[in-house]
């Protein structure tokens, strides 16, 4: 389970953005000046802003606590002005507060004597997605540095790997991506001959610039990527060429002049859209505002007396070198058929889920109930480990040695005498229609053809051609007909309206989520399931119950129609069946029924296969113990008391059952539920939006106390504001009252 630390992306301190001031000189004039300044394109607004880098949003510092500066070995280093270690101190605590409140994440290595620019964690080495590639320093003074921060990123799981001894590369400072380029500094610090090695090492292009002043001895103090069109260029520290390359690389430059460069504008740290900065000029300022960038002026004068500034004290963890963002390849490769929440996880385990850029998030959805057990439940990983070394797949056309197990337990589950094992929930409920429809011509009686199965208004049972035969969703329905007949639709909840359709002759079944999960958790009225149960019999109509979202402890009970003691003649389940890992549905129900099937009447190639039963399996011991379906009861009691005492201003009716919430917006709340999803997004909370004003919850029910009660903080802080709501419109003056 990861550690709670707390992030906050919401930046709503005004600060004071200090004047440009270059507070230290160099010991070396300038050997260059601003000439390619003059070629500098000219910014064009950009009227849409973009998402910011795709990196940024988690950095690894080292506190300065033996930071001093004993030898010179950068233009910047004056051996006759001491640091004042305390004040370092004060400016190095302030810069990572900065950067949390910007919603950055920050880990720490811990500082070693006789190390004083370990501080300066850019240098340590480069980081790719899960590996490490430590730096090789050029002054033997710092080259103990790399090796004590692997120690660090092994035991964070990161592989290492490494540049050959002869070549030189001072880590981050000298290498910053920009898109899938990495662009790369070289002749003051790093080698040429560094990035010809690590174009083995790493994907993407790299862009070698060449660096010719001794003042801008890395990369990071003349290049700055702000977002993916934007970047700080310093072009005056570069030749021409250099230059040119630069700004052929970035779309949309801001070219800084020479004071700002000097005054190490450049070495900023971008968390999204905050620039925390050593200085900003005011044009500078103009010019970052215009592009959707918020620049914050942290004093970091102590650290400016080595030549580091806030870049050189960051190493940023969340960079992925020559990769696309992952968002954007995804979009550009799938079909539309989904429109996503902005963030692209990269990593999971129980109830927190991690992004590409960093951030950690509760996983308040849980994929729809599919992981009722959290995110890799180390059991039912365990059970698939150990049949990937067995036998995943056999196909039906032999048997299996976790297909019986598997079938054994899941019926006795449901109290039923066998299950029909498919993969998704859709074929599952395919399955139920295609049992009640032969069971209605076989057992029934039915005349051929003319089965019906009554569904519920506003059901969602699947994406399959016959499943949005019966959907009312105009979206789910518009251009795929024409459409399988053999279905009657009745309102969901009414038990009158029900038993006037049963009256009708040939009807073989009722087709029921027990609570309407997509519909935006809808729970019937007390006793409807009951009387459902009691009609059908009555009626001699199969009562198939869909829990593929509802059951397996979603509710607090095992099944949703525990809740009033019915049990159906079809249990329908998916989802959470496959523990989060594999794709696994059924159907349940007694001989009666699914003895209709023999032989060739259906089937499917992966149904039943040993890798999903034995996950499956471990599945079903979870909730045999009791736990998750107790848990479920508890924490939802627990949130449903604490958000019915809250009253958020934003919420109209709040439905929920077990650990599943429905909170319907306030009439005149000003914002729809995908919007506020977006906002509890960047609070840190994954939840989706049901239809335009609902937000659906449904945490797994692994949920601890503490994390219930940090959502409900978050949730709670989205919700409470009162602005959200809109005052209601004045009452209209007649025409003649008009001035
Ligand atoms: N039935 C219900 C009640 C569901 O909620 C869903 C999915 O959300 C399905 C069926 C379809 O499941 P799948 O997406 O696995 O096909």
């Amino acid at each position: 389970m990861f550690a709670t630390t707390e992030t906050s992306a919401a930046w709503g301190v005004k600060r004071k953005i200090e004047p440009l001031q270059a507070t230290i000189r160099p010991n070396l004039a300038p050997t260059r000046n601003a000439s390619a300044l003059a070629a500098a394109p000219r910014h064009a607004t950009v009227s849409c802003m973009s998402p910011g880098l795709p990196w940024g949003r988690r950095y690894l510092m080292c506190p300065p606590t033996h930071f001093e500066v004993s030898y010179a070995i950068n233009p910047w280093m004056d051996l006759s002005i001491p640091v004042d270690r305390e004040r370092a101190q004060c400016q190095w605590d302030a810069l990572v507060a900065t950067l949390r409140e910007a919603g950055a994440e920050i880990e720490l290595l811990a500082p070693l004597p006789a190390l004083p620019d370990l501080v300066f964690t850019a240098n340590l080495g480069l980081v790719d997605g899960a590996t490490f590639i430590p730096a090789r320093m050029r002054h033997p003074e710092r080259r103990p540095e790399p090796a004590h921060a692997e120690g660090w990123f092994r035991t964070h799981g990161f592989e290492i790997r490494r540049l050959g001894e002869d070549v030189v590369q001072e880590g981050a400072g000298d290498a910053l991506p920009f898109g899938t380029t990495l662009v790369a500094g070289y002749r003051t610090r790093s080698s040429a001959s560094a990035y010809v090695e690590l174009a083995r090492l790493v994907e993407g292009r790299i862009l070698p610039v060449e660096l010719l002043d001794e003042r801008f001895y890395h990369v990071d103090i003349v290049f700055c990527p702000l977002d993916e069109r934007t970047a700080l260029v310093a072009p005056g520290a570069l030749d021409a060429d250099g230059a040119r390359l630069l700004t052929a690389l970035v779309p949309d430059p801001i070219m800084l002049t020479d004071d700002e460069a000097g005054a190490f504008c450049a070495n900023s740290v971008v968390v999204g859209r905050t620039v925390v900065m050593p200085a900003c000029s005011p044009r500078l300022r103009r010019e970052l505002r215009a592009r959707g960038l918020e620049p914050v002026v942290v004093d970091v004068s102590e650290f400016l007396k080595a030549g580091g500034g806030p870049r050189c004290l960051t190493l940023a963890l969340d960079t992925r070198l020559g990769h696309e963002d992952a968002a954007a390849v995804a979009e550009r490769h799938t079909a539309h058929n989904y429109h996503p929440l902005p963030v692209t996880i990269t990593h999971a385990e129980g109830v927190w889920v991690h992004d590409d850029r960093g951030r950690r998030y509760l996983d308040a959805l849980s994929a729809y109930s599919a992981l009722n057990f959290g995110h890799r439940h180390p059991r039912l990983v365990a059970a698939a480990r150990a049949q990937l070394d067995r036998v995943t797949l056999t196909s039906r056309a032999f048997s299996n040695d976790q297909l019986g197990p598997f079938a054994r337990d899941l019926a006795a589950l449901c109290g039923k005498d066998r299950v029909l094992p498919m993969n998704t929930g859709a074929e599952a409920v395919e399955t139920a229609i295609k049992a009640a429809r032969k069971w209605g011509y076989d057992v029934k009686g039915v005349r051929p053809d003319r089965a019906t199965i009554l569904v519920c208004e506003n059901n969602f049972h699947g994406r399959t051609t016959t499943i949005v035969s019966f959907s009312d969703d105009p979206l789910a329905r518009a251009g795929f007909g024409p459409f399988t007949p053999g279905f009657a639709s009745v309102p969901f909840g009414d038990a009158e309206a029900l038993a006037a359709a049963l009256g009708e002759e040939e009807v073989v079944g009722l087709l029921v989520e027990p609570v309407q999960g997509e519909a935006g958790v809808v729970v019937p009225p007390d006793g409807y399931l009951r009387e459902a149960r009691r009609l059908c019999s009555e009626h001699g109509v199969l009562l198939i119950a869909d829990e593929i979202q509802s059951g397996l402890g979603r509710t607090g009970r095992t099944f949703a129609c525990d809740h009033e003691g019915v049990v159906p003649d079809l249990y329908v389940l998916g989802k959470a069946l496959g523990g989060g890992i594999v794709a696994l549905s059924a159907v349940a129900g007694d001989d009666d029924v699914l003895g209709v099937f023999g032989p060739g009447s259906h089937g499917s190639t992966f149904g039943g296969n040993p890798l999903a039963c034995a996950v499956g399996r471990a599945v079903l011991e979870l909730l045999a113990t009791g736990e998750p379906q107790a848990n479920a009861a508890r924490l939802g009691a627990r949130l449903g008391a604490a958000l019915d005492a809250a009253a958020p201003v934003a919420l109209g009716e709040i439905r929920s059952r077990g650990l599943w919430f429905g909170l319907d917006l306030h009439p005149r709340a000003r914002r729809d539920a995908r919007a506020v999803c977006e906002e509890l997004l960047a609070a840190g909370v994954l939840a989706k939006d049901a239809h335009e004003r609902t937000i659906r919850l449904a945490p797994p029910l692994t949920l601890t106390t503490d994390e219930a009660d940090w959502l409900l903080e978050r949730l709670l802080a989205v919700l409470a504001a009162p602005e959200r709501l809109r005052l209601a419109a004045p009452p209209r003056r007649p025409a003649s009252f008009a001035a």
